[in-house]
């Protein structure tokens, strides 16, 4: 028998948190993100249940040809452009839209042969100063874009530094607005957090949610997934292997970091940092077992963690060997443990966990 550890990919929830994002999207076009493997998720998995979609965002180009593989006919736009000159060839042959970020990009559009003018999204810096022509410089670039032949519509983006957090989006906000004053093109420029948030400041043409629609609260632990009102769309699920009577003074794993105060029963489940399970979650980190709301004890190894089994006890719920263990998601019976709960305990954001999950483990889409 193959390890009991499963990823499981919910549709249904993928589906209803598109619609979702719709609600608040007002009437802007929804590129559906899925950049790094659509979070963890894996591309073609996600695909069906994101057909509903006006257009898939993502970075590689790699994905892009997955995407493209799948049938897909609509917008796919490349999130931070081309990174060498080359591969506005396979822009040309794919009909894939691009980001431009920086001069570079420019230089390489005016170099490049083609009969087919683009389609690109000519990015400004508004503060988060990562990618992006500052708002002086925009103008200029946009100009200079504007004279290429190589080059047919230009869109204008943005990206919010903190959308999720009390600066808002104002400043931003107010600089892209500025910058942009006059220029025809479309816009694209909030992520899920300024589509939850703020709606209707940055209302646009094309919204860019991510994590909505894998049912991360963009802002946890302010707003949970419930608040959103979005759903869990990976389940990472194992069993339990093994069970221990302690008694006091005992200690849990290695580096004996945690000790028993009371006579007590842990249960091993098949999961470790090998899987992606992180390593950082503490002694207290939440989980499921039989559906039960309990804690990881202990450090988490590189394929076990051990978890308390005294809250199944207290209410009369049997564990055993073969135990359903929760991770993060769906219990068979019905109860939830949203992601963004074991991704603060571990130190970390939701978005790493799913992008986090191993290789080794197999995954199911329901
Ligand atoms: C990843 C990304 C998004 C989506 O962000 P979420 O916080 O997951 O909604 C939007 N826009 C750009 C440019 C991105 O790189």
């Amino acid at each position: 028998m193959p390890r009991p550890i499963l990823a499981t990919i919910h549709t249904d929830a993928l589906r209803h948190n598109l619609t979702r994002v719709r609600r608040s999207a007002l009437d802007a076009r929804v590129w559906a993100i899925v950049k790094a493997n659509a979070y963890g998720h894996g591309i073609e998995r996600v695909f069906d249940a994101f057909r509903a979609a006006d257009g898939f965002a993502l970075l590689d180009l790699a994905e892009a040809e997955r995407v493209r593989a799948l049938g897909w006919r609509g917008p796919i736009l490349l999130l931070e452009g081309v990174f060498e000159a080359r591969d506005l060839e396979l822009c040309s042959r794919l009909d894939l839209w691009h980001a431009v970020h920086c001069d570079a990009q420019i230089d390489m559009l005016a170099a490049h042969k083609t009969q087919v003018p683009q389609r690109v999204f000519l990015k400004m810096n508004s503060g988060m100063n990562r990618l992006g022509f500052t708002p002086e410089r925009f103008r200029s670039a946009w100009t200079r874009l504007n004279a290429l032949p190589q080059v047919d519509e230009i869109s204008l983006m943005t990206h919010f530094s903190d959308a999720d957090g009390p600066r808002g989006v104002a400043d931003a906000l107010t600089a892209f607005e500025h910058a942009t004053q006059d220029l025809p093109g479309e816009r694209s420029i909030a992520n899920s957090a300024a589509v939850l948030r703020h709606s209707t400041q940055t209302r646009a043409d094309w919204v860019r949610p991510g994590i909505v629609l894998y049912g991360g609260a963009p802002d946890f632990p302010e707003n949970d997934a419930a608040h959103w009102q979005i759903e869990p769309t990976m389940t990472l699920s194992t069993r339990l292997i093994g069970m221990q009577s302690l008694q006091p003074g005992a200690t849990v794993g290695y580096g004996s970091s945690f000790v028993a105060d009371a006579p007590m029963a842990i249960g091993v489940a098949a999961v470790g940092y090998a899987d992606g399970y992180p390593r950082h979650a503490a002694t207290g980190t939440p989980v499921l077992v039989n559906g039960v709301r309990t804690r990881v004890v202990g450090r988490v190894s590189m394929d076990m963690v051990t978890v308390d089994l005294e809250p199944l006890r207290k209410t009369g719920v049997p564990a055993d060997l073969g135990s359903e263990v929760t991770l993060w998601g769906r219990a068979s019976g019905g109860a939830v443990l949203p992601i963004d709960e074991v991704a603060r305990a571990a130190g970390t954001v939701g978005y790493e966990l799913m992008c986090a999950v191993a290789p080794r483990v197999p995954v199911a889409v329901d």
